[in-house]
């Protein structure tokens, strides 16, 4: 086996904090109560809180090594496609705690929470001229979120309009977010098939718009890591039906500064905080998926807005049109504060950067990994590249097997089986944040790995052989979690 830099071949080990309960244990000393105690009655409480009984450095060692188990950009590559795995500049946290935002209460008067009204009042701005779409909403939680609210403003809009529509066109590159957002709203998704070289064509998209289809919603770049070429042609034949196009942004990472999203004929847009712009994600959150709108949609965005009266700025709730409130407050502060910090540091010409830099990073791994690996479409890529199994499945080696072996050399794996449309799909955004020579690295090991699979496909099958926990049954894992001792 090759050197490999980072975490592979842990073997750490550890029970479940439930086992590691002694009766009476206590993680906290505080001095004995001087008044009697005064229990309050069950039904409020639930009872005695089903918690095991630890001492401090258990508890500490329990999950410092857990911890240690992780996968983190902080310690590995991490070419998960789609999800733009980049490094999270660690003055980011140090602004998000700043005492004055870290402790600054959801419900204290506009009058003394200026410093945080004018981070978001300012970073909406921001979003709203990297995207060419001046309305900005925070309030989203995330992407799939900001794909609600957008269906919610699609609704609001035909109905402000005196008419409703029933469905809404998702191409078959689509995540799997867009027509659960669109069902949840109560449309109808209609698949768009791409065409053979991965985009999708006008003239599908003009055979499907008809007057009964609210909109569209269209990745761009898509999830092959494609440009959708003919999006001015498709935004035009949407409009022209009397319906929205809604964007989704979760792939902004390949066009910040280079294209105007407004000016192409999207509506409104989602972007995803803690993928391009640098906030901590992975493990659930909490995120931020901001939406951004034309002036002609403004209306509808969701409350609380931000507004400007003189010199100070307060929260207007009051927006007869608007589809309401989304979420408890105003979106997640925090992440907020961290993407606010990642735009100032980096300023309109770094942001610009950055994209040119993602999208040479993917073509170079792309054009480095083809001789190995079958390339479902051949051509520039932007901010990731799609391989797929196909000569190593002539070996009986799958994509499965690729990407857990892959944990031996240390990188997470890329994203497996997506986008659908490319069979035994392996995904891969190495985001602008990796050096060349981690690149290297990583094409050294996934070069090793097809080689393996022809040399010795048993050890490829078999993997991975260096991790604490070797194949897991992940349906028992999803379907019957083990959450308790
Ligand atoms: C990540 C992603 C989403 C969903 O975003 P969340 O923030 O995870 O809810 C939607 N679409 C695409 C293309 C994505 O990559």
């Amino acid at each position: 086996m090759t050197d490999f830099c980072g975490t592979g071949g842990l073997k750490l080990s550890e029970p479940l904090i439930w086992e590691r309960h002694r009766q009476g244990r206590s993680a906290f000393s505080m001095p004995a109560a001087d008044v009697p105690a005064a229990p309050l009655p069950g039904d409020l409480t639930g009872g005695r809180p089903d918690i095991p009984d630890v001492s401090e450095i258990d508890l500490v060692r329990h999950y410092t090594r857990m911890a240690a188990w992780n996968m983190a950009i902080d310690l590995n590559m991490y070419p998960l496609g789609s999800c733009t795995m980049k490094y999270n500049p660690k003055t980011h946290e140090r602004q998000a705690a700043l005492p004055g935002f870290q402790s600054a209460h959801p419900m204290v008067p506009d009058s003394l929470n200026q410093g945080a009204l004018t981070l978001m009042h300012r970073l909406a701005r921001y979003l709203g001229e990297i995207t060419g779409l001046p309305a900005v909403s925070l309030a989203p939680a995330a992407g799939a979120h900001g794909e609600l609210t957008g269906m919610l403003i699609i609704h609001a809009h035909h109905q402000r309009l005196g008419r409703q529509r029933t469905k809404i066109i998702i191409p078959d590159t689509a995540h799997g977010t867009n027509p659960a957002s669109a069902a949840l709203c109560g449309y109808k998704p209609v698949p768009l098939a791409s065409s053979a070289d991965g985009v999708i064509s006008a003239a599908d998209v003009a055979a499907l718009m008809d007057e009964d289809t609210a909109g569209i919603m269209i990745t761009n770049p898509n999830t092959i890591g494609l440009f959708e070429a003919d999006i001015r042609e498709i935004t035009r034949i949407v409009h022209d039906c009397g319906g929205l196009v809604y964007g989704d942004g979760a792939n902004l990472n390949a066009v910040m500064g280079i294209v105007d999203v407004g000016r192409i004929g999207i509506d409104m847009l989602h972007i995803n905080l803690h993928k391009t712009f640098a906030t901590p994600h992975g493990g659930g959150g909490p995120g931020a998926g901001p939406v951004c709108v034309t002036e002609a949609l403004a209306p509808l965005l969701p409350v609380p807005r931000i507004v400007e009266t003189g010199e100070h700025l307060r929260l207007d709730w009051d927006v007869p049109e608007s589809i309401g409130q989304v979420g408890s407050f105003y979106g997640h502060f925090g992440i907020l504060v961290r993407a606010y910090s990642y735009i100032r540091t980096l300023g309109a010409a770094g942001l610009e950067r950055v994209s040119r830099m993602a999208v040479l990073n993917a073509n170079y791994v792309r054009q480095r990994l083809k001789s190995d690996f079958h390339l479902a479409y051949d051509r520039t890529c932007m901010h990731e590249c799609v391989f797929s199994d196909k000569r190593q499945a002539v070996h009986k080696v799958s994509t499965l097997d690729i990407a857990k072996r892959l944990m031996d050399y240390g990188f997470h794996p890329p994203t497996i089986y997506f986008p659908l449309i490319v069979h035994g799909a392996l995904m891969i955004e190495p985001t602008e944040t990796e050096s060349m020579e981690e690149l290297d690295r990583f094409i050294d090991a996934m070069r090793t790995i097809a080689r393996e699979a022809i040399e010795d496909p048993d050890l490829v099958r078999n993997a991975p052989h260096r991790t604490r926990i070797r194949r897991l049954d992940e349906v028992a894992a999803a379907r019957k979690p083990c959450l308790k001792g």
